[in-house]
């Protein structure tokens, strides 16, 4: 099957052919088809030379040519009505125990999203799964609401869950917690970045649930505190961005200590040859579910911004970071160097700036996410892996200071606003020569 958002806007909501511009045409922003078209109100002090890049974007970036630029617009997109999704079960219908259903409802979730649709029956009845879908799907509940369960119903069965980014991790215990309420049973996060001496005195308590990432999962293993024969199920998640940030040989390794009949879930954005040769070696005749129906979220309003030869966009940002409607912004930059400068730079400017990259500890990642998620900060600065993953609720505005490295990436970038049924904003800057 193949099915959209749950409660998308249909694309000509979200800016038919003749979309207007993001601002209502009438920005200082609004991105101007002729070169040098960018108006900036007025200068904010010296130049910043460290954020303009040699070339445009930087080395290996997609948004070098023209054509690819016209991928960052969505002017083009043809309007068609998409089908409202109407789902086969309601959570009631589901054969989960009453305590689980009664702790979604008071997440007052109504009706599953597509993926949970689909899956949720496949998973409750023992079978492998896998989900093509991304974040923002409701996928997260996809598996924890059938694996709670199983945890119910089959006495000392314990799950392992394996993210590639820690906040993904946090964000998936957090979501097991509130499913988990009252029934009895611990989940814990293993992953890097921070201290390991708790990790292993949870696991000493044989948590149900170990939500981790690869690397700290295998540090646990040879330190003999993670034993995985007592597992019989796990779950991939973002398995491909897995793949991305070279943990492959750490997830065979962590796969191959399981139990050889075991229950597989596997989740992935993507299906390239290396995803389909880690499902072929590690699932049992899945069932394949994928919600994904585009590469563009439709829900996602997107330009570019020119920056004139000579210009700095480090002022264009600091000048649109001031503009009232750009209340809650995510802006991704590259290098966790450029990123945590950035977030410094504006900082100065009294612009409220966090940033969120892979040289902060664990407890400063979630500290700067959290000053978002409250809106004690408007700008959080990220690089792409840092950011994967994250479910931040109306994200006004995403910037892509920086081009992203891929078309692919582009779209996780692009992702981050737009979510349920809110309308989002999507800008890459682009460096004219
Ligand atoms: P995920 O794709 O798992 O990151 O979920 C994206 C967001 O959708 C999270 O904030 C979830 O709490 C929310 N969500 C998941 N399932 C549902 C549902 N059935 N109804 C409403 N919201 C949901």
């Amino acid at each position: 099957m193949q099915i959209g958002r749950w409660n998308h806007q249909s694309a000509g909501a979200s800016g038919g052919p003749a979309r207007p511009s993001h601002s209502g045409g009438h920005s200082k922003y609004s991105k101007n088809p002729q070169r040098g078209g960018f108006r900036s109100a007025r200068p904010y002090g010296r130049p910043q030379r460290s954020f303009v890049p040699k070339r445009r974007g930087g080395f290996g970036s997609f948004g070098e040519t023209e054509a690819e630029i016209q991928k960052f617009m969505n002017k083009t997109v043809v309007t068609t009505e998409e089908p409202v999704f109407v789902p086969e079960h309601k959570f009631s219908d589901f054969d989960i125990g009453e305590h689980l259903k009664k702790n979604v409802m008071a997440k007052k979730y109504e009706s599953p999203t597509p993926i949970q649709d689909k899956i949720i029956p496949h998973v409750l009845l023992g079978q492998d799964v896998v989900g093509l879908a991304e974040t923002g799907t409701g996928k997260t509940a996809a598996f924890l609401i059938p694996l709670i369960d199983k945890v119910m119903k089959q006495k000392g069965e314990r799950i392992l869950i394996m993210a590639p980014t820690r906040e993904l991790a946090v964000q998936i215990e957090k979501e097991l917690a509130g499913f988990a309420r009252g029934l009895g049973f611990r989940g814990m996060v293993a992953v890097g970045g921070a201290n390991i001496g708790p990790q292993i005195s949870q696991l000493k308590h044989s948590p149900a649930f170990v939500i981790g990432t690869p690397g700290r999962l295998k540090d646990l293993m040879e330190r003999k505190s993670l034993n995985l024969s007592g597992f019989g199920t796990v779950v991939l998640d973002e398995a491909d961005r897995m793949l991305d940030m070279g943990f492959i040989d750490d997830m065979r390794m962590i796969l191959s200590k399981m139990r050889k009949e075991r229950h597989t879930l596997f989740f992935s954005a993507t299906m390239g040859k290396d995803i389909q040769k880690l499902i072929g070696d590690f699932l049992d005749h899945p069932v394949v579910i994928s919600v994904k129906r585009r590469d563009t979220p439709s829900s996602v309003d997107q330009d570019v911004v020119r920056i004139p030869r000579g210009k700095d966009k480090f002022e264009v940002l600091a000048d649109m970071l001031k503009n009232r409607e750009f209340s809650r912004v995510l802006v991704f930059g590259r290098t966790k160097y450029g990123v945590e400068k950035l977030a410094k730079a504006l900082s100065r400017l009294h612009i409220h700036a966090e940033s969120i990259h892979g040289n902060k500890t664990q407890g400063a990642r979630q500290r700067a996410l959290e000053a978002f998620k409250s809106g004690r900060v408007s700008a959080l600065v990220a690089t792409d892996v840092a950011a994967r993953g994250l479910d931040i609720p109306a994200v006004s505005h995403v910037i892509n200071y920086d081009l992203p490295s891929t078309y692919e990436d582009y779209i996780h970038r692009i992702g981050r606003t737009g979510r349920a049924a809110l309308k989002g904003k999507a800008l890459t800057f682009v460096q004219d020569r």
